[in-house]
């Protein structure tokens, strides 16, 4: 059957929650309170070094669970103009290049999780190009070719007809309250669009939100997931793909 609406019938908006750099934290904080509410959110990890299928076993059961564990590419390569060498960075990247580590970082999680077939991808320091200047270009290209969607940062809620699913608008949200979470989560309503939450470290780790104020948009987003689609990247990502198909003729 076709899919007709861009959110599953008497949701107003989607809701994702997206969780960056695979924090301790958020496997000691988040997700116990997720699965105790019955929430999936989208979980994005850097599969590095030769030891990545011991060290990252934890994220095996938070698939198992239901959530989305998704490609953060291996090495996490942002701007040179964070570390201040000059040699480094994106700018020093080929397309070639980016495109080598995103696709070694799908081949590791598919060893390390091969029941899940399908995932997104999340630019690290919501940074997507290589090369600088004249010379710079946006590798957005190769995520739209390669993965469903692909999470940014931007501060508006997704359009579900408009938004360029390669380089979606997430929030970041680091030290907000409670009452500015749920604010964000209800946009979604308010504009019947797709809102992108981005998290670091729940309570502790580098550019946390606390854990009260994390467990107040859980528990508001467990009572208002008959009006509220809560559900990680991927999943949103594949309905609107399915019903723009239609909603676009
Ligand atoms: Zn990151």
């Amino acid at each position: 059957m076709p899919i007709t609406t861009p959110f599953p019938a008497g949701c107003e908006g989607a809701v994702s929650l997206t969780f960056d750099d695979g924090m301790q934290s958020q496997l000691d904080t988040a997700i116990p309170l997720l699965n105790e509410h019955n929430l999936k959110a989208t979980f994005y990890i850097n599969p590095r070094g030769d030891d990545f299928m011991e060290r990252l076993q934890p994220w095996r059961a938070v698939a198992w669970a239901g959530h989305e564990v998704g490609n953060h590419t291996v090495n996490h390569p942002c701007s040179r103009n964070f570390s201040g060498n000059p040699e480094g960075g994106l700018e020093s990247m080929t397309l070639a290049e980016i495109e080598a580590d995103i696709l070694e970082a799908s081949r590791r999680l598919r060893a390390l999780i091969p029941e899940q077939e399908v995932f997104t991808f999340c630019y690290p320091c919501y940074q997507d190009y290589v090369g600088e200047g004249v010379n710079r270009q946006s590798y957005v290209p190769i995520v739209a070719k390669h993965f469903p969607a692909g999470r940014g940062k931007g501060e508006i809620a997704n359009h579900p007809l408009t938004a360029d699913l390669a380089y979606l608008s997430s929030f970041p949200v680091e030290r907000m309250s409670g009452a500015e979470l749920v604010g964000l989560a209800e946009r979604a309503a308010a504009q019947h669009r797709w809102t992108i939450l981005t998290f670091h470290g729940i309570h502790q780790g580098h550019l946390a939100v606390q854990e009260v104020d994390f467990r107040e948009l859980v528990i508001h987003l467990a009572r208002q997931r008959h009006r509220l689609w809560v559900a990680p990247v991927v999943a949103v990502a594949q309905r609107l793909i399915e019903w723009r198909k239609t909603a676009r003729r």
